[in-house]
């Protein structure tokens, strides 16, 4: 009895010698090592500071335009925005016409109270915003 590979004599029943066994035994097993790629999750959140400038001392806008379209004849909205001049215009018109040009400052002051309440006039006199 020989060897299958290499011919040596070896004993009955093996068919390799211990040698040539040895070799196989020895032979490179696939090497499986997976190289893992470390993930880079380097994600930038962006903590964009949402500094709502609820200005709590701000005037009410609520009260602004209501002042505007109840008694704008008389300036009220203006006033309590600070817009003294107009207050003052829209006031003269209603006194010094006795009331006959009220509705004319009356319409004007509904006008405004409107955009005040709609956002488009959304600052006092000052210029700080008026809060909701
Ligand atoms: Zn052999």
């Amino acid at each position: 009895m020989f060897c299958k590979q290499c011919g040596k004599p070896i004993d009955d029943g093996q068919d390799l010698c211990e040698d040539c066994k040895a070799a196989n035994a020895n032979q490179n097993t696939a090497n499986n090592q997976q190289y893992s790629q470390p993930q880079n999750n380097n994600v930038n959140y962006n903590n964009y500071n949402n500094n709502n400038n609820n200005n709590s001392n701000g005037k009410s806008k609520i009260a602004a335009g209501l002042l505007g379209i109840f008694l704008g004849a008389f300036g009220v909205h203006n006033f309590y925005l600070g817009y003294t001049g107009k207050a003052v215009a829209q006031l003269l018109i209603t006194i010094l016409s006795c009331g006959f040009l009220a509705f004319a400052s009356s319409l004007w002051g509904l006008i405004e109270g409107i955009l005040i309440l709609t956002g488009s006039i959304n600052t006092d006199a000052q210029g700080n915003p008026l809060r909701d």
